[in-house]
């Protein structure tokens, strides 16, 4: 997969440095994620917060060049275990949870850095804050709430070219003076790392089909 990255880097005229592959690990059994850390895999996302402690809060402690990050919703009910967890939370979309971040912030003294997810296609049914609302929240983010707010995340709409999409989000961190673009997925990560992503978000073309959850019994 990293090959695949490079390569795409290089026909896009960017240094294969400048992409970092995000190991989208949700749903897989732990061979899997011991597969992946044995090929020096250390960059992991996550869509749920109990899936992602039950993955890697042991794991950890052995990795300490591990980096995890949020790219599901979360829940301000749930912003203390994702503060104590996450290296990065990808998931921003609206003021109220950036108040539950600072809250959780400074209550357990760590500060994971922050992207804010922005809904490009304004897509009633799916999360991040509106591209006309983002700059609004990406400066109370940072300026009321005291935030790390270091880049930008989308999440195109499934039946789409997806690159009206990727240009949209690098011109609103662009005109924000945010460096980071975590975009592109299995299905579009070279036309995202042609539109400027720095982050790619990999699942299935990584670790094949994802498995359905176990179910409790
Ligand atoms: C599952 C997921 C991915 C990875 O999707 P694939 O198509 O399997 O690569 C990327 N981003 C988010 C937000 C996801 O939930």
């Amino acid at each position: 997969m990293r090959g695949r990255i490079a390569q795409a880097c290089i026909k896009a005229g960017r240094d294969p440095v400048s992409v970092i592959l995000t190991a989208v690990s949700k749903t897989q059994p732990p061979d899997s994620l011991e597969a992946a850390l044995a090929t020096g895999q250390r960059v992991f996302g996550e869509n749920r917060v109990q899936e992602a402690q039950g993955h890697w809060a042991e794991r950890r402690a052995a990795l300490p060049d591990l980096e995890l990050r949020l790219i599901g919703p979360l829940q301000t009910n749930k912003t203390v275990e994702a503060v104590e967890l996450f290296d990065v939370i990808e998931t921003l979309d609206r003021e109220k949870l950036a108040v539950a971040l600072s809250a959780a912030m400074k209550k357990t003294g760590r500060r994971p850095r922050v992207l804010v997810q922005v809904n490009t296609g304004a897509e009633p049914q799916k999360a991040g804050v509106l591209p006309a609302e983002a700059d609004a929240l990406i400066a109370a983010a940072r300026d009321i709430h005291g935030l790390s707010v270091e880049g930008l995340m989308c999440i195109p709409p499934a039946d789409e070219a997806p690159e009206p999409h990727f240009d949209l989000l690098a011109e609103i961190a662009a005109r924000n003076g945010l460096s980071v673009l975590s975009m592109g997925m299995s299905g579009d990560y070279e036309t995202a790392i042609r539109c400027g992503a720095t982050h790619v978000r990999v699942g299935s073309a990584l670790f094949g089909e994802r498995n359905t959850p176990l179910k409790p019994s």
